[in-house]
Protein backbone atom coordinates (compact mmCIF):
# COMPACT_ATOMS: atom_id res chain seq x y z
CA UNK A 1 0.00 0.00 0.00
CA UNK A 2 1.21 3.46 -1.04
CA UNK A 3 -0.60 6.83 -0.05
CA UNK A 4 -0.39 9.16 -2.44
CA UNK A 5 -1.73 12.81 -0.29
CA UNK A 6 -0.39 16.49 -0.14
CA UNK A 7 0.06 15.18 3.52
CA UNK A 8 1.98 12.80 3.88
CA UNK A 9 6.06 12.86 3.01
CA UNK A 10 8.41 9.67 2.94
CA UNK A 11 11.78 8.95 2.34
CA UNK A 12 13.90 5.91 3.43
CA UNK A 13 13.95 6.43 6.98
CA UNK A 14 11.02 8.21 7.81
CA UNK A 15 7.05 8.36 6.88
CA UNK A 16 5.47 11.92 8.02
CA UNK A 17 1.45 11.86 8.35
CA UNK A 18 -0.10 15.42 8.65
CA UNK A 19 -3.19 14.74 10.76
CA UNK A 20 -5.69 17.71 11.75
CA UNK A 21 -7.19 16.21 14.88
CA UNK A 22 -11.32 17.17 15.43
CA UNK A 23 -12.17 17.33 18.73
CA UNK A 24 -15.12 19.27 20.71
CA UNK A 25 -14.57 21.20 23.61
CA UNK A 26 -17.52 21.00 26.44
CA UNK A 27 -17.66 24.26 28.65
CA UNK A 28 -20.50 23.42 31.37
CA UNK A 29 -23.29 26.57 31.45
CA UNK A 30 -24.95 25.67 34.83
CA UNK A 31 -27.43 22.43 33.84
CA UNK A 32 -26.02 23.30 29.77
CA UNK A 33 -23.24 22.00 28.05
CA UNK A 34 -22.04 24.24 25.57
CA UNK A 35 -20.11 22.41 22.43
CA UNK A 36 -17.09 24.06 20.83
CA UNK A 37 -15.71 21.96 17.85
CA UNK A 38 -12.06 22.36 17.52
CA UNK A 39 -8.90 21.18 15.45
CA UNK A 40 -5.45 20.62 16.80
CA UNK A 41 -2.13 19.85 14.54
CA UNK A 42 -0.32 17.02 15.13
CA UNK A 43 2.55 15.18 12.57
CA UNK A 44 3.25 11.86 13.07
CA UNK A 45 6.57 10.56 12.13
CA UNK A 46 7.17 6.80 11.69
CA UNK A 47 10.95 5.48 11.86
CA UNK A 48 9.95 3.09 8.80
CA UNK A 49 13.46 0.70 9.49
CA UNK A 50 12.70 -2.27 11.24
CA UNK A 51 14.72 -3.57 13.63
CA UNK A 52 16.22 -6.58 14.71
CA UNK A 53 14.25 -7.61 18.26
CA UNK A 54 14.77 -9.47 21.03
CA UNK A 55 11.92 -10.81 23.51
CA UNK A 56 12.83 -11.81 26.83
CA UNK A 57 9.58 -13.55 28.66
CA UNK A 58 9.59 -13.57 32.73
CA UNK A 59 7.88 -17.41 33.01
CA UNK A 60 9.39 -18.62 29.66
CA UNK A 61 8.49 -22.75 30.75
CA UNK A 62 5.11 -21.68 31.62
CA UNK A 63 2.06 -22.61 29.15
CA UNK A 64 1.98 -18.90 27.45
CA UNK A 65 5.76 -18.89 27.10
CA UNK A 66 6.04 -22.49 25.63
CA UNK A 67 2.65 -21.55 23.24
CA UNK A 68 3.70 -18.34 22.08
CA UNK A 69 7.55 -19.69 21.14
CA UNK A 70 6.54 -23.77 20.03
CA UNK A 71 3.75 -21.31 17.67
CA UNK A 72 6.02 -18.98 15.92
CA UNK A 73 8.52 -21.33 14.92
CA UNK A 74 5.47 -23.35 13.31
CA UNK A 75 4.71 -20.75 11.29
CA UNK A 76 8.38 -19.54 10.67
CA UNK A 77 9.47 -23.42 9.40
CA UNK A 78 5.94 -23.72 8.32
CA UNK A 79 6.05 -27.02 10.09
CA UNK A 80 2.48 -29.30 9.75
CA UNK A 81 0.99 -31.29 12.18
CA UNK A 82 -1.74 -34.22 11.89
CA UNK A 83 -4.94 -34.63 14.68
CA UNK A 84 -8.07 -36.67 14.56
CA UNK A 85 -9.33 -33.64 12.40
CA UNK A 86 -6.63 -34.15 9.63
CA UNK A 87 -4.06 -32.31 8.43
CA UNK A 88 -3.29 -28.44 10.15
CA UNK A 89 -1.30 -25.72 8.90
CA UNK A 90 0.27 -23.10 11.18
CA UNK A 91 -1.30 -19.29 11.27
CA UNK A 92 -1.47 -16.25 13.71
CA UNK A 93 -5.72 -16.84 13.83
CA UNK A 94 -6.31 -14.65 17.01
CA UNK A 95 -3.45 -12.03 16.64
CA UNK A 96 -5.09 -8.63 15.85
CA UNK A 97 -1.66 -7.21 13.74
CA UNK A 98 -1.41 -10.76 11.54
CA UNK A 99 -4.83 -12.02 11.44
CA UNK A 100 -7.44 -8.82 11.67
CA UNK A 101 -7.87 -6.34 8.63
CA UNK A 102 -8.74 -2.49 8.60
CA UNK A 103 -10.10 -1.01 6.05
CA UNK A 104 -8.51 1.57 3.94
CA UNK A 105 -11.16 3.17 1.71
CA UNK A 106 -13.46 2.48 -1.25
CA UNK A 107 -12.46 1.04 -4.92
CA UNK A 108 -16.19 2.69 -6.85
CA UNK A 109 -18.42 1.13 -3.75
CA UNK A 110 -16.46 -1.16 -2.65
CA UNK A 111 -14.41 -1.21 0.88
CA UNK A 112 -10.93 -2.59 0.52
CA UNK A 113 -9.55 -4.43 3.38
CA UNK A 114 -5.59 -5.09 4.40
CA UNK A 115 -4.53 -7.09 6.90
CA UNK A 116 -3.38 -4.72 10.20
CA UNK A 117 0.53 -5.47 9.85
CA UNK A 118 0.14 -4.17 6.21
CA UNK A 119 -0.88 -0.56 6.83
CA UNK A 120 2.61 0.59 8.84
CA UNK A 121 6.10 -1.72 8.79
CA UNK A 122 6.10 -4.07 11.37
CA UNK A 123 8.82 -6.34 12.66
CA UNK A 124 7.97 -9.86 11.24
CA UNK A 125 6.80 -12.73 14.14
CA UNK A 126 9.05 -14.83 12.70
CA UNK A 127 12.23 -12.75 12.73
CA UNK A 128 12.28 -12.30 16.75
CA UNK A 129 14.19 -13.77 18.82
CA UNK A 130 13.36 -15.44 21.99
CA UNK A 131 14.54 -15.87 25.62
CA UNK A 132 13.83 -15.73 29.05
CA UNK A 133 13.61 -16.84 32.59
CA UNK A 134 11.73 -19.26 34.33
CA UNK A 135 11.89 -20.42 38.10
CA UNK A 136 11.46 -24.47 37.07
CA UNK A 137 14.86 -25.71 34.58
CA UNK A 138 12.61 -27.65 32.17
CA UNK A 139 13.28 -26.67 28.52
CA UNK A 140 10.90 -26.04 26.55
CA UNK A 141 9.90 -28.96 25.18
CA UNK A 142 9.56 -30.59 27.77
CA UNK A 143 7.89 -27.49 29.37
CA UNK A 144 5.38 -28.02 26.22
CA UNK A 145 4.31 -31.16 27.15
CA UNK A 146 4.04 -30.73 31.02
CA UNK A 147 1.41 -27.42 29.19
CA UNK A 148 -0.68 -29.86 27.48
CA UNK A 149 -2.04 -27.16 25.28
CA UNK A 150 -0.23 -27.90 21.95
CA UNK A 151 -1.75 -31.07 20.14
CA UNK A 152 0.97 -33.96 20.07
CA UNK A 153 2.16 -34.40 17.02
CA UNK A 154 3.01 -30.63 16.71
CA UNK A 155 4.65 -31.47 19.97
CA UNK A 156 6.86 -33.76 18.42
CA UNK A 157 7.71 -31.97 15.81
CA UNK A 158 8.70 -28.76 17.34
CA UNK A 159 10.77 -30.89 19.93
CA UNK A 160 14.06 -30.23 18.34
CA UNK A 161 14.09 -26.72 18.10
CA UNK A 162 12.90 -26.12 21.46
CA UNK A 163 14.86 -28.64 23.78
CA UNK A 164 17.98 -26.42 22.95
CA UNK A 165 15.97 -23.98 24.31
CA UNK A 166 16.20 -23.75 28.27
CA UNK A 167 15.18 -20.79 30.49
CA UNK A 168 17.82 -18.79 32.80
CA UNK A 169 17.55 -19.17 36.68
CA UNK A 170 15.07 -16.64 38.37
CA UNK A 171 14.10 -14.78 41.16
CA UNK A 172 12.03 -16.29 43.13
CA UNK A 173 10.09 -14.56 46.32
CA UNK A 174 8.10 -17.49 47.74
CA UNK A 175 6.23 -14.74 49.51
CA UNK A 176 4.85 -13.39 46.20
CA UNK A 177 3.38 -16.22 44.63
CA UNK A 178 1.46 -19.29 46.23
CA UNK A 179 3.35 -21.73 48.30
CA UNK A 180 1.95 -24.61 45.74
CA UNK A 181 4.96 -23.28 43.68
CA UNK A 182 7.71 -23.90 45.36
CA UNK A 183 8.22 -27.96 43.47
CA UNK A 184 8.41 -25.81 40.93
CA UNK A 185 11.36 -23.82 41.66
CA UNK A 186 14.43 -25.61 40.98
CA UNK A 187 16.08 -22.77 38.83
CA UNK A 188 16.68 -19.68 41.13
CA UNK A 189 19.46 -17.15 41.75
CA UNK A 190 20.95 -18.05 44.82
CA UNK A 191 20.43 -15.35 47.93
CA UNK A 192 18.61 -12.75 49.55
CA UNK A 193 20.30 -9.62 48.01
CA UNK A 194 18.06 -7.84 45.86
CA UNK A 195 20.40 -5.59 44.65
CA UNK A 196 22.25 -8.72 43.58
CA UNK A 197 19.31 -9.99 41.79
CA UNK A 198 18.70 -6.73 39.48
CA UNK A 199 22.07 -6.98 38.53
CA UNK A 200 22.15 -10.02 37.57
CA UNK A 201 19.24 -9.49 35.08
CA UNK A 202 20.74 -6.46 33.97
CA UNK A 203 23.77 -8.63 32.71
CA UNK A 204 21.27 -11.74 31.55
CA UNK A 205 19.18 -8.62 29.40
CA UNK A 206 22.81 -7.01 28.01
CA UNK A 207 24.23 -10.38 27.44
CA UNK A 208 21.21 -11.40 25.17
CA UNK A 209 21.18 -8.15 23.38
CA UNK A 210 24.84 -8.79 22.83
CA UNK A 211 25.41 -12.47 21.21
CA UNK A 212 22.15 -11.99 19.56
CA UNK A 213 23.60 -8.82 17.79
CA UNK A 214 20.24 -7.31 18.30
CA UNK A 215 19.05 -3.75 17.58
CA UNK A 216 15.99 -3.69 20.53
CA UNK A 217 14.76 -5.79 23.19
CA UNK A 218 11.74 -5.58 25.08
CA UNK A 219 10.62 -7.82 28.34
CA UNK A 220 7.28 -9.45 29.29
CA UNK A 221 6.12 -10.63 32.97
CA UNK A 222 4.07 -14.03 31.76
CA UNK A 223 5.15 -15.26 35.40
CA UNK A 224 2.80 -16.61 37.18
CA UNK A 225 0.26 -13.91 39.40
CA UNK A 226 1.57 -12.57 42.60
CA UNK A 227 0.25 -10.98 45.02
CA UNK A 228 0.08 -7.06 44.68
CA UNK A 229 2.75 -5.42 46.82
CA UNK A 230 1.88 -3.06 49.92
CA UNK A 231 2.61 -0.17 47.69
CA UNK A 232 4.41 2.61 50.06
CA UNK A 233 5.79 5.98 48.51
CA UNK A 234 8.62 5.76 50.60
CA UNK A 235 9.62 2.54 48.95
CA UNK A 236 8.06 2.77 45.93
CA UNK A 237 7.16 6.40 45.11
CA UNK A 238 9.93 7.62 42.98
CA UNK A 239 12.92 5.92 40.95
CA UNK A 240 15.47 6.93 43.64
CA UNK A 241 13.62 5.25 46.91
CA UNK A 242 12.94 2.40 44.50
CA UNK A 243 16.29 1.54 43.70
CA UNK A 244 17.06 2.83 47.49
CA UNK A 245 14.57 0.09 48.72
CA UNK A 246 16.17 -2.78 45.91
CA UNK A 247 19.55 -1.73 47.60
CA UNK A 248 17.91 -2.36 51.28
CA UNK A 249 16.36 -5.66 49.74
CA UNK A 250 12.81 -4.45 51.12
CA UNK A 251 10.11 -6.49 51.68
CA UNK A 252 7.68 -5.59 49.51
CA UNK A 253 9.99 -5.19 46.31
CA UNK A 254 8.29 -8.20 44.27
CA UNK A 255 9.88 -9.89 41.58
CA UNK A 256 8.17 -8.36 38.95
CA UNK A 257 9.35 -5.08 39.79
CA UNK A 258 12.80 -5.90 39.63
CA UNK A 259 12.34 -7.50 36.28
CA UNK A 260 10.60 -3.82 35.40
CA UNK A 261 13.71 -2.13 36.96
CA UNK A 262 16.05 -4.33 35.25
CA UNK A 263 14.47 -3.31 31.48
CA UNK A 264 14.60 -0.03 32.31
CA UNK A 265 17.97 0.64 33.39
CA UNK A 266 18.95 -1.69 30.15
CA UNK A 267 16.21 0.76 27.68
CA UNK A 268 14.05 -2.37 27.24
CA UNK A 269 10.17 -1.53 26.91
CA UNK A 270 8.69 -3.72 30.11
CA UNK A 271 5.02 -5.09 29.73
CA UNK A 272 3.60 -7.04 32.28
CA UNK A 273 1.15 -9.34 31.73
CA UNK A 274 -0.76 -10.39 35.16
CA UNK A 275 -2.56 -8.30 37.30
CA UNK A 276 -0.16 -7.23 40.13
CA UNK A 277 0.40 -3.86 40.75
CA UNK A 278 4.44 -4.49 39.23
CA UNK A 279 4.37 -1.07 37.24
CA UNK A 280 4.82 0.90 40.25
CA UNK A 281 5.59 4.74 40.21
CA UNK A 282 9.02 4.24 40.86
CA UNK A 283 9.43 1.83 37.84
CA UNK A 284 7.13 4.80 35.36
CA UNK A 285 10.02 7.34 36.64
CA UNK A 286 13.21 4.77 35.78
CA UNK A 287 11.12 4.03 32.20
CA UNK A 288 10.42 7.62 31.36
CA UNK A 289 14.07 8.72 32.09
CA UNK A 290 15.35 5.86 29.85
CA UNK A 291 13.06 6.97 27.28
CA UNK A 292 11.35 3.23 27.44
CA UNK A 293 7.26 2.29 27.43
CA UNK A 294 5.63 0.26 30.32
CA UNK A 295 2.64 -1.14 30.04
CA UNK A 296 0.21 -3.44 31.74
CA UNK A 297 -1.92 -5.02 33.49
CA UNK A 298 -3.02 -8.80 32.58
CA UNK A 299 -4.00 -10.03 29.28
CA UNK A 300 -6.97 -9.32 28.47
CA UNK A 301 -7.75 -12.96 26.08
CA UNK A 302 -11.19 -14.06 26.67
CA UNK A 303 -13.77 -13.71 29.23
CA UNK A 304 -12.93 -10.46 29.70
CA UNK A 305 -12.78 -9.21 26.34
CA UNK A 306 -16.35 -10.58 26.24
CA UNK A 307 -17.63 -9.01 28.80
CA UNK A 308 -16.00 -5.51 27.64
CA UNK A 309 -18.04 -6.19 24.36
CA UNK A 310 -20.97 -7.28 25.75
CA UNK A 311 -21.44 -4.79 28.23
CA UNK A 312 -20.64 -1.95 25.66
CA UNK A 313 -23.23 -3.39 23.20
CA UNK A 314 -26.26 -3.58 26.38
CA UNK A 315 -25.01 -0.17 27.39
CA UNK A 316 -24.79 1.32 23.73
CA UNK A 317 -28.27 -0.02 23.31
CA UNK A 318 -30.07 1.60 26.43
CA UNK A 319 -30.51 -1.43 28.72
CA UNK A 320 -29.39 -1.54 31.91
CA UNK A 321 -26.90 -4.22 33.27
CA UNK A 322 -27.53 -5.03 36.58
CA UNK A 323 -25.67 -8.06 37.31
CA UNK A 324 -22.43 -10.34 36.26
CA UNK A 325 -21.42 -13.44 37.91
CA UNK A 326 -18.19 -14.79 36.23
CA UNK A 327 -17.57 -17.93 37.28
CA UNK A 328 -14.14 -20.01 35.89
CA UNK A 329 -12.85 -23.37 36.40
CA UNK A 330 -9.47 -24.14 34.81
CA UNK A 331 -6.65 -27.01 35.84
CA UNK A 332 -3.77 -25.20 34.78
CA UNK A 333 -0.85 -24.01 36.70
CA UNK A 334 -2.35 -20.65 36.50
CA UNK A 335 -4.95 -21.98 38.10
CA UNK A 336 -3.18 -23.40 40.83
CA UNK A 337 -1.46 -20.32 41.46
CA UNK A 338 -4.81 -18.74 41.98
CA UNK A 339 -6.09 -20.96 44.10
CA UNK A 340 -4.30 -18.93 46.79
CA UNK A 341 -6.54 -16.44 47.97
CA UNK A 342 -3.78 -13.58 47.93
CA UNK A 343 -2.84 -14.34 44.15
CA UNK A 344 -6.66 -14.58 43.37
CA UNK A 345 -7.35 -11.06 45.08
CA UNK A 346 -5.31 -9.83 42.60
CA UNK A 347 -6.90 -11.23 39.04
CA UNK A 348 -10.42 -10.73 40.95
CA UNK A 349 -9.41 -6.62 41.20
CA UNK A 350 -8.53 -6.77 37.45
CA UNK A 351 -11.12 -8.39 36.25
CA UNK A 352 -14.07 -6.56 38.14
CA UNK A 353 -12.88 -2.99 37.05
CA UNK A 354 -12.83 -4.17 33.32
CA UNK A 355 -16.58 -2.64 32.97
CA UNK A 356 -16.55 0.53 35.20
CA UNK A 357 -16.05 3.25 32.58
CA UNK A 358 -18.73 1.75 30.27
CA UNK A 359 -21.21 1.82 32.85
CA UNK A 360 -20.34 5.30 34.30
CA UNK A 361 -20.49 6.85 30.73
CA UNK A 362 -24.27 6.44 30.39
CA UNK A 363 -26.03 8.94 33.21
CA UNK A 364 -29.77 8.02 31.98
CA UNK A 365 -29.18 4.11 33.38
CA UNK A 366 -26.74 4.83 35.98
CA UNK A 367 -28.22 8.16 37.29
CA UNK A 368 -26.91 7.74 40.93
CA UNK A 369 -23.30 6.21 42.30
CA UNK A 370 -24.69 3.72 44.12
CA UNK A 371 -26.82 2.31 40.97
CA UNK A 372 -23.04 1.92 39.41
CA UNK A 373 -22.24 -0.51 42.35
CA UNK A 374 -23.62 -3.89 40.27
CA UNK A 375 -23.73 -7.19 41.61
CA UNK A 376 -20.39 -8.19 40.41
CA UNK A 377 -18.97 -11.50 41.19
CA UNK A 378 -15.88 -12.82 40.79
CA UNK A 379 -15.74 -17.44 41.05
CA UNK A 380 -11.83 -19.15 40.36
CA UNK A 381 -11.74 -22.44 40.84
CA UNK A 382 -8.79 -24.82 40.43
CA UNK A 383 -9.88 -28.58 39.24
CA UNK A 384 -6.70 -29.84 37.42
CA UNK A 385 -8.28 -32.47 35.74
CA UNK A 386 -9.85 -29.50 33.45
CA UNK A 387 -6.05 -28.78 32.16
CA UNK A 388 -5.72 -25.55 29.99
CA UNK A 389 -8.93 -25.79 28.70
CA UNK A 390 -10.80 -23.18 30.73
CA UNK A 391 -14.65 -23.31 31.53
CA UNK A 392 -15.69 -20.06 31.92
CA UNK A 393 -19.51 -19.38 32.67
CA UNK A 394 -21.17 -15.70 32.98
CA UNK A 395 -24.58 -14.81 33.38
CA UNK A 396 -25.52 -11.10 32.75
CA UNK A 397 -28.31 -10.02 34.18
CA UNK A 398 -30.39 -6.80 33.11
CA UNK A 399 -32.89 -4.91 33.03
CA UNK A 400 -34.81 -4.00 29.97
CA UNK A 401 -38.18 -2.18 29.23
CA UNK A 402 -41.06 -1.64 31.78
CA UNK A 403 -39.08 -3.67 34.40
CA UNK A 404 -38.32 -6.77 32.44
CA UNK A 405 -35.37 -8.51 32.62
CA UNK A 406 -32.90 -10.28 30.11
CA UNK A 407 -30.31 -12.80 30.97
CA UNK A 408 -27.35 -14.20 29.12
CA UNK A 409 -25.65 -17.46 29.93
CA UNK A 410 -22.31 -16.88 28.68
CA UNK A 411 -20.16 -20.70 28.26
CA UNK A 412 -16.71 -20.11 26.89
CA UNK A 413 -14.14 -23.42 26.50
CA UNK A 414 -11.27 -22.89 25.68
CA UNK A 415 -7.20 -23.52 25.83
CA UNK A 416 -6.32 -20.34 27.63
CA UNK A 417 -2.92 -20.25 26.04
CA UNK A 418 -3.88 -20.26 22.38
CA UNK A 419 -5.78 -17.11 23.01
CA UNK A 420 -3.10 -15.59 25.27
CA UNK A 421 -0.24 -16.39 22.79
CA UNK A 422 -1.14 -14.44 19.54
CA UNK A 423 -2.12 -11.33 22.05
CA UNK A 424 1.44 -11.44 23.65
CA UNK A 425 2.94 -11.69 20.21
CA UNK A 426 0.25 -8.27 19.69
CA UNK A 427 2.18 -6.05 22.49
CA UNK A 428 5.52 -6.69 21.61
CA UNK A 429 4.90 -6.41 17.63
CA UNK A 430 2.58 -2.96 18.61
CA UNK A 431 5.28 -1.75 21.38
CA UNK A 432 7.97 -1.99 19.44
CA UNK A 433 6.07 -0.20 16.69
CA UNK A 434 5.39 2.57 18.97
CA UNK A 435 9.00 3.02 20.15
CA UNK A 436 9.30 3.75 16.38
CA UNK A 437 6.80 6.54 16.66
CA UNK A 438 7.07 10.28 17.00
CA UNK A 439 4.74 13.00 17.06
CA UNK A 440 4.51 17.05 17.28
CA UNK A 441 1.67 19.21 18.24
CA UNK A 442 1.03 22.62 16.78
CA UNK A 443 4.35 22.57 15.01
CA UNK A 444 6.44 22.08 18.24
CA UNK A 445 9.75 19.78 18.62
CA UNK A 446 8.50 15.77 18.08
CA UNK A 447 8.29 13.67 21.55
CA UNK A 448 7.51 10.15 22.18
CA UNK A 449 4.29 8.40 23.35
CA UNK A 450 3.43 8.83 26.97
CA UNK A 451 5.60 6.13 29.23
CA UNK A 452 2.60 4.54 30.00
CA UNK A 453 1.73 2.95 27.07
CA UNK A 454 -2.24 3.08 27.27
CA UNK A 455 -2.54 2.65 23.28
CA UNK A 456 -2.08 -0.95 24.33
CA UNK A 457 -5.60 -1.03 26.49
CA UNK A 458 -7.33 -3.06 23.65
CA UNK A 459 -5.07 -6.39 25.22
CA UNK A 460 -5.04 -5.68 28.70
CA UNK A 461 -7.73 -6.54 31.30
CA UNK A 462 -6.74 -3.24 33.82
CA UNK A 463 -5.38 -0.97 31.09
CA UNK A 464 -2.72 1.17 33.03
CA UNK A 465 -2.68 4.73 31.66
CA UNK A 466 -0.50 7.96 32.60
CA UNK A 467 -2.18 9.61 35.83
CA UNK A 468 -5.03 11.79 34.72
CA UNK A 469 -6.07 9.83 31.92
CA UNK A 470 -9.02 7.95 32.21
CA UNK A 471 -9.06 4.59 30.94
CA UNK A 472 -11.11 3.17 28.36
CA UNK A 473 -12.39 -0.44 28.69
CA UNK A 474 -15.15 -0.93 26.17
CA UNK A 475 -13.34 -3.26 23.09
CA UNK A 476 -14.62 -1.56 20.06
CA UNK A 477 -13.33 2.24 21.21
CA UNK A 478 -10.43 0.33 22.30
CA UNK A 479 -9.78 -1.05 18.95
CA UNK A 480 -10.71 1.71 16.82
CA UNK A 481 -8.20 3.72 18.79
CA UNK A 482 -5.66 1.54 18.08
CA UNK A 483 -6.88 1.08 14.02
CA UNK A 484 -6.76 4.95 13.71
CA UNK A 485 -3.64 5.45 15.30
CA UNK A 486 -2.15 3.44 12.68
CA UNK A 487 -4.06 5.02 9.84
CA UNK A 488 -3.44 8.44 10.71
CA UNK A 489 0.25 7.57 11.44
CA UNK A 490 0.49 5.93 7.70
CA UNK A 491 -1.86 8.98 6.33
CA UNK A 492 -5.17 7.42 5.78
CA UNK A 493 -8.21 8.91 6.18
CA UNK A 494 -10.04 7.89 9.83
CA UNK A 495 -13.48 6.16 9.32
CA UNK A 496 -16.12 7.86 10.81
CA UNK A 497 -18.71 5.18 9.00
CA UNK A 498 -20.80 7.91 7.52
CA UNK A 499 -19.83 6.31 4.25
CA UNK A 500 -20.81 9.34 2.11
CA UNK A 501 -18.86 8.69 -0.81
CA UNK A 502 -20.59 5.65 -0.96
CA UNK A 503 -23.87 6.60 -0.66
CA UNK A 504 -23.74 10.20 -2.68
CA UNK A 505 -20.75 9.74 -4.95
P1 LIG B 1 2.02 -20.80 33.98
O1 LIG B 1 1.87 -21.01 35.44
O2 LIG B 1 1.88 -21.94 33.06
O3 LIG B 1 3.41 -20.12 33.68
C1 LIG B 1 4.05 -19.26 34.55
C2 LIG B 1 5.53 -19.62 34.60
O4 LIG B 1 6.17 -18.64 35.40
C3 LIG B 1 5.80 -20.97 35.24
O5 LIG B 1 6.60 -21.75 34.37
C4 LIG B 1 6.56 -20.63 36.52
O6 LIG B 1 7.53 -21.59 36.82
C5 LIG B 1 7.17 -19.30 36.15
N1 LIG B 1 7.52 -18.38 37.24
C6 LIG B 1 6.89 -18.13 38.41
N2 LIG B 1 7.53 -17.18 39.10
C7 LIG B 1 8.59 -16.80 38.35
C8 LIG B 1 9.63 -15.86 38.52
N3 LIG B 1 9.72 -15.12 39.61
N4 LIG B 1 10.54 -15.73 37.53
C9 LIG B 1 10.46 -16.49 36.40
N5 LIG B 1 9.52 -17.41 36.21
C10 LIG B 1 8.59 -17.57 37.17
O7 LIG B 1 0.96 -19.65 33.64
P2 LIG B 1 0.42 -19.18 32.20
O8 LIG B 1 -0.85 -19.89 31.93
O9 LIG B 1 1.51 -19.23 31.21
O10 LIG B 1 0.04 -17.67 32.54
C11 LIG B 1 1.08 -16.76 32.85
C12 LIG B 1 0.54 -15.49 33.45
O11 LIG B 1 -0.29 -14.85 32.51
C13 LIG B 1 -0.30 -15.72 34.72
O12 LIG B 1 0.00 -14.73 35.67
C14 LIG B 1 -1.70 -15.51 34.23
O13 LIG B 1 -2.57 -15.05 35.24
C15 LIG B 1 -1.47 -14.45 33.17
N6 LIG B 1 -2.59 -14.41 32.24
C16 LIG B 1 -2.87 -15.46 31.42
C17 LIG B 1 -3.93 -15.39 30.53
C18 LIG B 1 -4.26 -16.51 29.58
O14 LIG B 1 -5.24 -16.44 28.87
N7 LIG B 1 -3.46 -17.53 29.48
C19 LIG B 1 -4.75 -14.25 30.52
C20 LIG B 1 -4.44 -13.20 31.38
C21 LIG B 1 -3.35 -13.28 32.21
Amino acid sequence: MKVQSTTTQQDDHFLISNYDYKSTNIEKNGDKYIAKPQITNFKFKTDTRIPKLGVMLVGWGGNNGTTLTGGILANKFNITWNSRRGTHQPNFYGSLTQSSVIKIGTCNTEEVFVPFKDVLPMVNPCDIVFGGWDINSMNLADAMNRAQVVEYDLQQKLRPYLEKLVPLPSIYYPDFIAANQGDRADNVIPGNNKLEHLNIIRKNIADFKQQNNLDKVILLWTANTERFCVEDPNVHGTAEKLLKSIESSHPEISASTIFACAACLEGCSFINGSPQNTIVPGVIELAEKAGVFVAGDDFKTGQTKFKTCLVEYLVGAGIKPKAIISYNHLGNNDGKNLSQESCFKSKERSKKTCVDDILESNKVLYPTEEELNIDHTIVIKYCPETGDSKKAMDEYIAEIFLGGRQTFAVYNVCEDSLLAAPLIMDLLLLCELFERIKFSKDSCEYQRFDTVLSWLSYLMKAPKSESGITTINALSRQRAMLENLVKVCAGLTVDDNLRLEVRYG
